[in-house]
């Protein structure tokens, strides 16, 4: 491709986009595709021959676009939200087309440094003291590995420069509830701790963690010649948006020198309101700590924050100096390689600072606040209505709901919650997550899409109960 070439295909994309954009609202929320359809769509084998890109574009509005679930449409209330704000796209379009790689300072200055800025302008957003410092990584699931890395590296006096984990006199240990999201265990099967030193310590009646029974945990383990290692704790649970008691956690993690890690990828963003940070009360005693942009806040994905109290510790355990990497500036800047796994790393910064630039934060305190509103307008109506059930309490955007009916218990109501909501995502005017709790089903809303106003939560809630109803009918018949 030349560049006037490129000139006319690149107007052609953004045309194409903001078509896609204004349209989303007619468009199915959930893919209706069968598996192997995409795929049989396509040639099997590459072309030899050069085409036009026009036909690439042609391609992804025929074949592609009706393959996707849409999640940055208004009536998109599954999972959570994974927004894309447009002027975070375009940040990403410029690091993708910039095309440059920070291995180093050295490698591009400027990538590093404007990460340095909006890694702080983001700490100073969510109220963290300034001893924290920032660093961008892919996904949260990366930036837990890294903080049980840290973790591990801590407890043991940095085993890794030496025989590693297959030296260790005594098992490490580490602690998390057992609704925290399954990144946490899988950073901890990879780190090296084996899932049989990964205690998953149950809740109270909000689905928060007990630090009354972590604290037994620990003891049992420490009689049993075992060594409690690191406790990760949720600031907003995958499955409730639980919120763990972090100072709580935080004492027995200093009494017993745990390292602390709080898990707030989604809801770390509520935390940019003020009035939402008793939630995290606590936090600045965590030795590490994800908020994941590329959810609700809206950096389109990728893009994964982690922030530590001690960089010298974690460069000390991520870095690695060959000589054709080190440069004369070493000693002044950042090199962001020594603060997690990948060498080479992304411009990920450019698209948080446009969103930032682009937005300005009290825009984004007012949708923030806008989510907020509608879950608690929904909450009421569930609570008004009835037969339908709230299982959790709602202090962010999130509703786990269900519809249960005299006479429907057991199995059956488990049918009757998967078939509503599969009606409903079937249908392709909203898309739910149907999830399981204490071993029932349930259905999640998941309120935050950018484009997501009051008449679109409105819609939902008289879809839920239409659905609700004809799927009760239809069993009892
Ligand atoms: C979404 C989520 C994760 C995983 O995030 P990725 O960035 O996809 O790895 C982890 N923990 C919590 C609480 C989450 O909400």
């Amino acid at each position: 491709m030349n560049l006037e070439e490129f000139r006319a295909a690149g107007h052609a994309v953004i045309d194409f986009l903001a078509d896609y954009h204004a349209s989303l609202a007619q468009r199915p929320v959930m893919a209706q595709t069968r598996p192997g359809e995409v795929r049989a769509q396509l040639p099997e084998t590459p072309p030899a021959q050069p085409e036009a890109f026009a036909g690439v574009l042609e391609d992804v509005e025929r074949v592609v676009l009706p393959g996707l679930s849409l999640w940055q449409h208004p009536r998109f209330f599954g999972y959570f939200p994974s927004n894309a704000d447009l002027g975070s796209v375009l940040g990403d379009f410029l690091s993708s087309g910039l095309g440059v790689l920070g291995l180093s300072w050295q490698s591009s200055p400027a990538l590093t440094e404007v990460e340095e800025v909006v890694t702080d302008w983001m700490r100073q957003l969510v109220g963290l003291p300034d001893a924290f410092r920032g660093v961008i990584q892919d996904t949260a699931s990366t930036s837990t590995l890294v903080a049980l890395l840290c973790a591990r590296e801590r407890t043991t006096g940095y085993s890794g420069s030496h025989a590693g984990l297959q030296a260790e006199a005594r098992p490490l240990v580490v602690y998390t509830s057992v609704y925290s999201h399954s990144s946490v265990q899988k950073a901890a099967v990879l780190a090296g701790f084996g899932n049989d030193n990964v205690r998953a310590i149950p809740t109270d009646e909000a689905f928060a963690l007990r630090p009354d029974l972590l604290e037994a945990a620990m003891l049992s383990d420490l009689e049993a010649g075992r060594l409690p290692c690191a406790v990760v704790v949720s600031t907003g649970t995958t499955t409730t948006t639980a919120l763990d008691p972090v100072a709580a956690v935080a004492d027995l993690a200093e009494r017993h020198g745990l390292w602390l890690h709080v898990d707030a990828a989604m809801a770390g963003t509520a935390m940019l309101l003020p009035e939402c940070r008793w939630m995290w009360a606590g936090v600045e005693r965590a030795d590490s700590l994800v908020l994941n942009p590329h959810k609700w806040l809206g950096s389109v994905f990728d893009n994964s924050l982690y922030y530590v109290r001690d960089p010298e510790h974690l460069v000390r355990v991520m870095s690695t100096n060959p000589s054709y990497l080190q440069s004369a500036a070493d000693h002044e800047v950042t090199n962001y390689r020594d603060w997690g796994i990948p060498l080479g790393r992304r411009f990920r910064a450019l698209k948080l600072w446009s969103m930032l630039r682009t937005s300005g934060v009290e825009a984004i305190q007012a949708r923030l606040r806008r989510d907020l509103d509608n879950a608690q307008w929904l909450a009421g109506q569930i609570k008004e209505t009835a037969d339908w059930q709230l299982l959790a309490p709602v202090p962010l955007q999130t509703l786990c709901v269900r519809y249960a009916p005299a006479g429907i218990e057991g199995d059956a109501l488990d049918r009757l919650t998967q078939a509503w909501c599969a009606r409903i995502n079937d249908s392709g005017e909203a898309y739910l997550t149907p999830a399981t709790l204490e071993g029932r089903w349930m259905v999640r809303v998941s309120i935050g899409a950018l484009t997501t106003e009051r008449e679109h939560v409105e819609q939902l809630w008289e879809m839920m109960r239409r659905h609700a109803a004809e799927a009760a009918h239809e069993l009892k018949a």
